[in-house]
């Protein structure tokens, strides 16, 4: 088996693991942990695409010889504007860990009048960029709707996953298991169009 390398333009471990299940073993997956000295840009994109296309870019500029992947994501809660948006990352400010973040979003939305049953319309978005040599190849984007819940449900994911059950189920991201989410988030299905690009091999 010919086995790849791809550097994720992240130091988020669940981002990839997540795209190390998806890609499977014809790939080996590596991140920025891996590349302490690389300095980190400053996320100033308006859109998902802006930040991811900076993110792969600038790791791609310092190891112009690697395929660099990297994934700018987020939850859009159509009752709040769409926010967070493409500042979920740092929805409760700059040092904030996802628990902050879940709280201040769960403080947004009360008293805010529930816009479908069980919760709040809202979807998470995922655009991934591919990048060699400082440019960006072509970028990726995917989807996946469902609601935003009133409490935290489960312990598994991270970021948002505990507050949103995805369409077609009765469970959150932090309850599903790791394999569903894995079929149906935005990530993997960003992924599924950079595995058509890439091919298989
Ligand atoms: P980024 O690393 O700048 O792209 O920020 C992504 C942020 O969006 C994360 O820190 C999470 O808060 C949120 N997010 C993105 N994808 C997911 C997911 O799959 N589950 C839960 N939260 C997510």
């Amino acid at each position: 088996m010919n086995i790849r390398t791809l550097l994720v333009a992240t130091s988020n471990a669940h981002k990839t693991q997540e795209i190390q299940a998806m890609l499977g073993d014809c790939w080996q997956v590596e991140d920025l942990r891996a590349h302490p000295h690389l300095p980190s840009p400053d996320e100033t994109g308006e859109t998902f695409e802006a930040n991811a296309r900076i993110k792969a870019e600038a790791a791609s500029r310092e190891l112009p010889d690697l395929l660099v992947l990297s994934d700018d994501s987020g939850l859009e809660v159509d009752a709040l504007g769409k926010a967070p948006g493409v500042r979920s990352a740092r929805y409760a400010g700059p040092e904030a860990r996802d628990a902050d973040n879940r709280e201040r979003l769960k403080a947004e939305l009360t008293g805010v009048p529930q816009d479908r049953e069980g919760g709040w319309a809202a979807r998470f978005r995922c655009c991934m960029a591919l990048a060699q040599g400082g440019e960006t190849l072509a970028h990726f984007e995917g989807a996946v709707e469902g609601w935003v819940i009133a409490s935290e449900q489960g312990e598994g994911g991270f970021g948002y996953d505990a507050l949103f059950v995805p369409e077609g189920h009765a469970d959150s991201f932090g309850v599903l298991s790791a394999a569903v989410k894995n079929q149906l988030s935005h990530r993997a299905r960003a992924l599924e169009r950079v595995r058509d690009y890439l091919g298989n091999g």
